[in-house]
């Protein structure tokens, strides 16, 4: 297994019900390392691409949505990185299962995790599930420059001109 990362969102259920602090709380009992953090605004090509195996299911537009932020008033995320051995399984072990009537009820989807209505599971947290899952969410939410350790292959190149935001 060795050093892992794993990309940890916490959704805009989340969020919006004040459990930031908890669920770092709750994450930081696999003695994992934050290699980055990030408040993220979700665009619809964001949701899409992370998404983008679940995109023939029935439920994906109201998932595309709940990840946006729609439905909460929240229009962003906070996405994580862990670092360290064996992360991908540490995390999803502490999140519990996708459904959050049958996840354990100590683990973070079952604590703080709800079924909608129109049959959304709302469980507060994505974790990779697996190493392909991982590498390709990493790569997808952070760039090099914003994680402190690198496990996946870097390179260096001159910068094309971009513009940029700076302070006024
Ligand atoms: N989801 C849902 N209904 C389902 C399956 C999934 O609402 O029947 C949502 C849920 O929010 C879940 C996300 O879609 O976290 C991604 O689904 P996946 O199967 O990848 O589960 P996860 O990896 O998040 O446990
Ligand atoms: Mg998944």
């Amino acid at each position: 297994m060795g050093i892992e990362q794993t990309l940890v969102l916490i959704k805009p259920d989340g969020l919006k019900k004040s459990l930031t602090g908890n669920i770092l709380t709750r994450l930081s009992e696999t003695r994992l390392e934050i290699a980055g953090a990030r408040i993220v605004h979700v665009n619809r090509e964001l949701a899409e691409e992370h998404y983008a195996l679940l995109k023939d299911q029935p439920f994906f537009e109201e998932l595309i949505k709940y990840i946006m932020g729609e439905f909460h008033e929240r229009r962003k995320v906070m996405a994580l990185v862990y670092h360290g051995e064996a992360a991908i399984q540490k995390v999803r072990t502490i999140c519990g299962a996708t459904n959050p009537e049958e996840a354990d009820p100590r683990s973070i989807r079952g604590a703080y995790g709800r079924i909608t209505t129109s049959g959304i599971y709302e469980n507060a947290i994505h974790a990779s599930a697996n190493p392909e899952e991982a590498e390709r969410e990493v790569r997808l939410w952070f760039s090099p420059e914003e994680l402190v350790y690198h496990i996946y292959a870097v390179k260096e190149a001159e910068a094309k001109r971009e513009k940029k935001l700076f302070w006024a």
